[in-house]
């Protein structure tokens, strides 16, 4: 009940503003005052909270993950991508938000990002929405 699911095609690592989407998912369950939870099923992607007006600090926030979390030769993890991984921990699986009023208690310059780290992929994520 009041579960969304929504899909993405990414690129290779990006954020994706999902703010729109989550509020879709807000609207079609009618409950004006609760609680907002977005979660990623994956173990190389995420999600954030972030600012959504300056399209530099999304650039910069990648340029800052892969500084932080380089992809080094002494991995063992087969796959590949366990820079993908230590990002996804770092950003974590999901966000909770108030939903008041029947809009999102967000901050002017808040929005909600999907975070990619290893694309391209399709990907998915859920909002669950309890409230009244
Ligand atoms: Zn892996």
């Amino acid at each position: 009940m009041n579960l969304y699911h929504f899909t993405l095609s990414t690129s290779k690592e990006n954020l994706f503003n999902i703010t729109s989407m989550v509020n879709d998912a807000l609207s079609a369950s009618g409950i004006k005052n609760g609680i907002v939870t977005i979660f990623c099923p994956h173990t190389t992607a995420g999600i954030t909270i972030n600012e959504n007006a300056d399209p530099s600090v999304v650039r910069d926030f990648l340029l800052g993950m892969k500084e932080a979390f380089p992809d080094r030769a002494e991995f063992r993890h087969i796959e590949g991508n366990s820079h993908a991984h230590l990002k996804a921990s770092c950003v974590g699986a999901s966000e909770t938000v108030i939903a008041e009023n029947g809009k999102l208690l967000l901050g002017t310059w808040q929005g909600i990002y999907f975070c990619e780290f290893d694309g391209p992929r399709t990907r998915s994520f859920y909002v669950k929405i309890m409230g009244e």
